[in-house]
């Protein structure tokens, strides 16, 4: 019709800047590679942190035992407690809980914090009964930026998501943790101290030897792998028996050859983090939703998509969030029924049947970059793995182990992301590739970890 006539061409040029065409995913793979290396050379190196994991001895199946969890992430933080048999037995019993943090604990003292933590632990050990002889121990999934010093201390570097605990950064988040259990009284102990994409990997790589990489693609992402030692030059010849170790890339903050819009430029622009986190803000779940937004307005506005009026909330940065992207995908009616009152319910908006193609097609174009950039990164990271080692992953079966909401609940986002892999890798190398979600595998994860790093052996 010839209300959203006007608003075609800027359809069109919205799905020529999103383009990811082979030569760009090429490109942004081996930037992603070139990044990768820089980081291990030095601090510093690049826009990839590189962050050593200390995450040497991964998970056997061997592992025995009563193991903790513990992960603060967010607003709620999860417990978990998990029986391993060993190697036939493997997982005999796994129990979790879920408690959320008080509003004003989040701008609480950190022994306040860290007492409130402490004692949930405790509340849920104790329903499971005792364990003579032998101290609870834990893995602790902490997704807050830390300067780790070991497997088993790290250092907070600042809260984020709306944290304000005082008194914690500059600190040794596992010495605050042993510190309140002490003060409550708490057989317990932190064995080890782990990023949510690194519990991941080890989750995944206890059922499967083949596991290399892990990737996060939630909220925000990340991804880490398995690195040989000797392929570190900024470990300066720190070795462990197993040669190898996690590396956490903190790949958010990468930023070359990615295929940018106005839409991307201004969200930046008008972010808390301005120039930060350009991939995590290109791919990621709590962007796609408001980029989709921006383009939408810009489309209203200039294009006269939903008629002459421009809707109100349309205007509200995030009223559309990625999840209502993902269910006017979903949309099999005729009339696209779904997909208009998805308009309507998150942001007043009235269309008919060619608006809310166009809709569609904006949400189509915003997400295949995403995944298919997303996929372009995971094959960085495969190609400087098998750069270095001859056939070492190419040759052979390899595992991506993939997680977070975005990849679990969007279909279309994992099936770009797949395809992008296939196109980049070629239909013989991309058979060896198995991309595999798995699901909550970092609260077991941390667990292992635990286990794998036991004080008590
Ligand atoms: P987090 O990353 O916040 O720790 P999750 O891994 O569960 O937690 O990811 C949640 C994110 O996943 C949400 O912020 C949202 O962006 C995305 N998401 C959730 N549900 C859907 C959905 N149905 N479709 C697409 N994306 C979704």
């Amino acid at each position: 019709s010839s209300v959203s006539m006007a608003a075609a061409p800027m359809l069109t040029k919205l799905q020529q800047d999103c383009a990811t065409p082979l030569p760009v995913l090429r490109n942004v793979a081996a930037s992603m590679s070139e990044d990768i290396r820089a980081g291990l050379a030095v601090d510093g190196g690049s826009d990839l942190k590189m962050i050593l994991s200390y995450v040497d001895s991964l998970p056997s199946g061997d592992e025995k035992g009563l193991f903790y969890a513990l992960d603060l992430g967010g607003t709620n933080f999860r417990v978990l407690r998990v029986e391993l048999g060993g190697k036939d037995k493997r997982v005999i019993a796994i129990e979790s809980d879920q408690v959320s943090i008080p509003q004003e604990l989040m701008s609480a003292t950190s022994e306040e914090l860290f007492d409130f933590i402490a004692s949930a632990l405790a509340n849920f050990a104790h329903k499971g009964g005792n364990f003579p002889g032998k101290k609870g121990e834990i893995g602790f999934t902490f997704s807050f930026p830390v300067k780790q010093t070991s497997i088993d201390s790290g250092i907070l570097i600042k809260w984020t998501k709306g944290f304000a605990v005082s008194g914690t950064a500059g600190k040794d988040v596992v010495a605050c943790l042993n510190e309140a259990m002490d003060r409550k009284g708490i057989d317990m102990r932190v064995s080890a101290l782990v990023n949510d994409t690194v519990a991941t990997l080890a989750g995944a790589r206890y059922w499967d030897d083949d596991v290399m990489v892990a990737v996060i693609l939630g909220t925000g992402t990340n991804a880490c792998y398995v690195e040989r030692m000797d392929c570190i030059p900024k470990l300066q010849g720190e070795f462990s028996p197993s040669g190898r170790t996690i590396v956490n890339l903190e790949w958010g903050a990468f930023s070359k050859g990615l295929p940018l819009t106005v839409f991307d430029r201004d969200m930046d622009a008008a972010s808390i983090n301005p120039g930060e986190q350009i991939f995590e803000k290109t791919i990621s779940g709590m962007y796609l939703g408001e980029i989709a937004r921006r383009a939408l307005l810009h489309m209203a506005e200039e294009g006269s998509l939903f008629g002459k009026s421009v809707p109100e909330k349309l205007s509200m940065p995030f009223v559309l969030g990625t999840p209502d992207l993902s269910t006017m995908q979903q949309d099999g009616t005729k009339d696209l029924h779904t997909v208009g009152s998805v308009l309507y319910n998150v942001a007043g908006v009235e269309s008919n049947l060619s608006s809310r193609k166009i809709v569609l097609e904006v949400c189509d174009t915003i997400v295949k970059r995403a995944a298919r950039l997303a996929g372009a990164g995971i094959v960085g990271i495969l190609q400087k793995i098998e750069e270095d080692t001859k056939d070492a992953i190419f040759g052979k079966r390899t595992v991506v182990a993939m997680d977070g909401g975005l990849y679990e609940r969007y279909p279309q986002y994992r099936r770009y992301l797949k395809e992008a892999v296939a196109e980049l890798l070629g239909p013989e190398t991309s058979q060896n590739i198995v991309i595999e979600h798995s699901k909550d595998g970092s609260g077991i994860g941390a667990a292992l970890l635990a286990a794998t790093n036991s004080k008590y052996g």
